[in-house]
């Protein structure tokens, strides 16, 4: 039977967990994270109308709009997307929540909203679809860019990034992980974890922007400017700017070369490590990025749903079950 007829145990194809067409540019990393979305909802027999998807500003944050359109979404102001999250998180607590952002509307300006989420251990999923760059304005150094970034008109990034790993296991968040948007082989798990999830669940995913990203100062990148215009599922990934085809099981080092010549390292988790330390994962990731590697995997969880400050802030609703939208909007019918 053809991938894209399977059912899952609400009789849904992967075709029903989609939305709209991406505008995105072609290759962009964004659409195989968009991708690995669709498939982690499917697979986990997620009934649309029980998630809510949010977002902010950039091209990331367009990224909600390609999937799951049965849904509830909002997207917010410029780096509010954590504060409205908390606050539909506390109104409502049967659904599930699902943020996407970027690392500009993530670590700049929303970064207040985005500490407080994770101090308030906010049950939802943040994704931060990481390139380095403000995309939607055309390639600005966002506070994750590679100190030596090139931009378009040619200088070099002086200043060092902030790390949103290192940035959330500092804050306190309870589970963190990072993957890259061409290992669906990872992240579809990762995805999925991280929406069951009892608390504020952190995912940094590496994502290329095709169009800015240009660590080698080479003439490769500013060629994509046509826009996708495919549906964002098929059965499988959209073409990508750098995809993971070998087999690349835990423990080993994947090298990935990325459409503007640069080669980065990615170091899956072995399947003994032990995320449940986080001052190990700490040391461990300084180590590992010392060495000129890029640590992905679930790198912490604390499966207790975090500290007692956490737990206070902490819903007890299991989420992805489902539930008669009568009940998701009580009084609707007095509106
Ligand atoms: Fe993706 Fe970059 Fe294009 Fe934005 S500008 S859609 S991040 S490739």
């Amino acid at each position: 039977r053809h991938p894209s007829l399977r059912t899952n145990q609400l009789g849904l194809t992967v075709r029903d967990y989609e939305g709209a067409m991406s505008t995105l540019c072609a290759g962009c990393g964004h659409d195989s994270i968009t991708a690995a979305i669709v498939r982690a909802f499917f697979e986990l027999d997620t009934p649309p109308h029980m998630v809510a998807k949010l977002s902010g500003i950039g091209c990331s944050s367009k990224t909600p709009a390609y999937f799951l359109s049965g849904a509830h979404g909002f997207n917010s102001a410029h780096g509010r997307m954590a504060a409205i999250a908390t606050g539909a998180a506390a109104a409502n607590r049967k659904l599930a929540y699902i943020g996407v952002s970027g690392d500009g509307d993530s670590l700049s300006i929303g970064l207040g909203h985005m500490s407080h989420a994770i101090r308030r251990n906010v049950k939802m999923l943040y994704i931060i679809e990481n390139n380095g760059v403000y995309g939607l304005t055309k390639g600005q150094f966002s506070a994750s860019a590679d100190v030596g970034s090139k931009s378009k008109r040619g200088e070099a990034n002086a200043q060092a990034p902030i790390d949103p790993v290192m940035l959330a296991l500092g804050l306190g968040a309870t589970f963190v992980a990072r993957s890259f948007s061409g290992d669906k082989a990872q992240l579809v798990p990762i995805l999925k974890a991280g929406l069951l999830h009892d608390g504020f669940a952190l995912i940094d995913v590496i994502s290329p922007c095709v169009t800015f990203n240009d660590h080698e100062g080479s003439t490769k990148s500013y060629v994509h400017t046509r826009k996708n215009q495919v549906p964002i599922v098929q059965t499988d990934f959209v073409p990508l700017a750098a995809e993971i085809t070998a087999e690349y099981p835990e423990g080993s080092v994947a090298k990935v070369t990325t459409h503007d010549g640069t080669t980065i390292h990615l170091r899956k988790m072995a399947a003994d490590y032990d995320p449940t330390d986080r001052t190990r994962a700490m040391t461990m990731l300084r180590e590992r990025q010392a060495a000129g590697e890029i640590p992905t995997g679930l790198l912490f969880l604390d499966s207790t749903g975090g500290t007692e400050m956490h737990r206070g802030a902490k819903t007890v609703s299991t989420p992805l079950v489902d539930v008669p939208f009568d009940e998701l909007c009580p009084g609707r019918d007095a509106l």
